[in-house]
């Protein structure tokens, strides 16, 4: 079937009306590729460029997924910037305005890691951040991990450039194996395959070219 709508790719209807209050009339390539088979929990490799539309394809299926009573993390977003951090976690909150006791976080370095140890206790589902804070998180033993079933590796590419590569890998290796890991880049480096080869379960890649939103 061919996509041409939101109300098509299966999403709970709080997340269409936040989409409808934000403007978005119709589905990107990368969102009507990704978000279906998201749905279904299956890995995938996507490669786009910025401005694509991403943090929509991963963060809506993210959302439908989370479950509300459970306070633990569920989701664990890696970016590579604090901006980026911050950036995702905004949008993510815009498409669960209307959900009720989800809550997301953005970790990085910069910030006081006592302000962030607190929320993360206070409860939180879905958490975004840097690599090298949520290893300290995770070394500290500050971040639960048992909860999570999805890991987003976002701009991977970057965090490679960025030296994030060790770090990616140790978080990979912390996390539980009955999880869903999707990556987005916008190239692919050997380093990134070799990630995808190694951390993710017949990943499905989709690929889109150009366009700016
Ligand atoms: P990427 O992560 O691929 O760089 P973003 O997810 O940051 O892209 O999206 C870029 C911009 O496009 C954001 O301002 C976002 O709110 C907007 N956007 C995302 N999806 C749609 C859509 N389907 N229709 C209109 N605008 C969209
Ligand atoms: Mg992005």
């Amino acid at each position: 079937m061919e996509i041409f709508t939101f109300d098509q790719l299966g999403l709970k209807n709080e997340i269409l009306k936040a989409i409808d209050d934000l403007g978005f009339e119709e589905p990107t390539p990368i969102q009507k590729a990704a978000i279906p088979d998201m749905l279904k929990g299956k890995d995938l490799v996507g490669q786009a460029q910025t401005g694509t539309g991403k943090t929509a394809a991963f963060g809506m299926p993210i959302l439908q997924s989370i479950a509300p009573d459970v306070r633990n993390p569920q989701a664990l977003i890696m970016t590579p910037t604090r901006e980026l951090a911050m950036q995702v976690a905004d949008e993510i909150r815009k498409f669960s305005k209307y959900m009720h006791g989800i809550k997301t976080l953005a970790i990085y370095g910069g910030q006081p890691i006592e302000r962030q140890i607190k929320a993360l206790k206070a409860g939180v589902q879905i958490v975004v951040g840097t690599p090298g804070r949520i290893l300290d998180h995770i070394r500290r033993r500050t971040i639960k991990l048992q909860d999570i079933r999805i890991v987003v590796l976002d701009e991977a590419d970057q965090m490679l450039d960025m030296g994030f590569l060790e770090d990616m890998e140790s978080i990979l290796k912390e996390v539980p194996e009955d999880r869903q890991t999707v990556l987005f880049s916008a190239t692919m480096p050997k380093e990134i395959e070799e990630l995808a080869k190694n951390y993710q379960k017949k990943p499905k890649k989709i690929k889109v070219v150009h366009e700016e939103l």
